[in-house]
């Protein structure tokens, strides 16, 4: 039975269910209020994933800028928001960068503006207050007056900043899908539509990370396609690993992720494997359903049929790195590769299947 296909995510930074995130917010917002945060979407990102507990590092650092300064200084949370939220090496963030940081600076601009209309509104009120102390002061009607006028223009910053607040709503919405978005061209494989190498090696090593159990590693190569492409052309070639993406997101199980590791190598993280025959069993359907691919060479109508992809292999074990995970991988698929090709190592019939 087929799948839906899955598309990559940004679930890998913010996996959290809508409920879930109310709650982080919940959290968010009131140490942002005991440490006078203006509530802006740069400190909103950096508190949410300062209460999502994900980035020890950006803790450590937000704990001691709160210890060191009585305000949150302004560039800090700019730099930490472009180390820590959004990677530095994408392009296309830093043009979503640059609109928050415009958003942000706005709204720092009417905060700023209602914090001197507060200033200003204070002062009028103790020179107010000396003034009614004092009955014999003939300026009382101006002061009054001053005072009036002071809280008209403090009432206006004020609604002011809220409207710019309630806009901001819709604006850190729409930059939200944008970043998403960037996330999703980072991690993605254009010509597969699967994860890249970059987005693989990231969730392996933090499922790695989360828990090893029942996790299990399956490494694929597809067999002679250096002498496809010399054959029937690079172009042919391309739809053929096409095919393959497709059919990785058609058959993956749940909680599994497949990735295009390089040119004609795909992985798939899967979880909930709990022994290699289930690995087995999902990588010799994929292995049959390849082998079943037919694609047709436009220009001679001739269709072709031997395709074939060799499987390797591997279950987590406490104490593995990435790295160790995929060369136990490789090492089977480079098995696979010299026990004949278009089979899945270790084999159904080993001892290591049996265990
Ligand atoms: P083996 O069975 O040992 O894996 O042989 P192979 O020819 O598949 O392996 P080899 O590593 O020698 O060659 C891999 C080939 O994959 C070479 C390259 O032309 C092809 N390839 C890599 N990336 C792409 C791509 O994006 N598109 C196409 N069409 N071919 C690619
Ligand atoms: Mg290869
Ligand atoms: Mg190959």
């Amino acid at each position: 039975m087929s799948q839906a296909p899955k598309a990559p995510s940004v679930l890998d930074q913010y996996p959290e269910e809508s409920r879930e995130s109310a709650d982080l917010l919940k959290q968010a917002v009131p140490l942002m209020m005991r440490h006078q945060i203006a509530p802006n979407p740069v400190h909103y990102a950096l508190w949410y994933t300062y209460s999502q507990g994900s980035n020890p590092d950006l803790n450590r650092r937000l704990d001691k800028i709160v210890g060191d300064f009585d305000v949150f200084p302004p560039e800090t949370a700019l730099k930490l928001f472009r180390e820590h939220i959004i990677c530095n090496e994408l392009e296309e963030a830093r043009v979503n960068q640059q609109q928050v940081i415009e958003l942000v600076d706005d709204i720092e601009g009417d905060v700023a503006r209602s914090v001197e209309g507060s200033t200003a509104y204070n002062e009028s009120l103790i020179f107010g207050l000396q003034a009614l102390r004092d009955p014999q002061d003939e300026n009382l009607p101006n002061v009054l007056t001053e005072l009036h006028e002071s809280t008209q223009q403090m009432q206006a910053q004020q609604e002011k900043f809220l409207y710019r607040l309630r806009t901001a709503q819709t604006e850190i919405q729409h930059l939200r899908t944008q970043l998403d978005r960037a996330h999703m061209a980072a991690t993605l494989d254009h010509l597969t539509q699967i994860f890249n190498r970059n987005a693989f090696t990231h969730l392996l090593s933090k499922a790695l990370k989360s828990d090893y159990r029942g996790l299990a590693l399956v490494m694929m190569d597809i067999d002679h396609f250096k002498n496809f492409n010399d054959q029937y052309g690079h172009p042919l070639g391309d739809r053929v690993l096409q095919h393959v993406g497709q059919l990785l997101r058609d058959l993956l199980p749940p909680r599994a992720m497949a990735a295009r590791y390089g040119g004609e190598e795909f992985c798939v993280i899967m979880r909930d494997c709990h022994d290699l025959q289930t690995a087995h069993a999902f990588a010799e359907r994929l292995r049959l359903k390849i082998q079943a691919l037919r694609v047709k060479v436009r220009s001679t109508d001739k269709v072709i049929d031997s395709i074939t992809a060799s499987f390797g292999l591997a279950l987590a074990q406490a104490g593995d790195d990435p790295e160790g995970l995929i060369t136990r991988a490789d090492d089977q698929l480079y098995k696979a590769k010299h026990s004949g090709r278009n089979q899945v190592h270790p084999p159904a019939s080993s001892a290591a299947l049996s265990a």
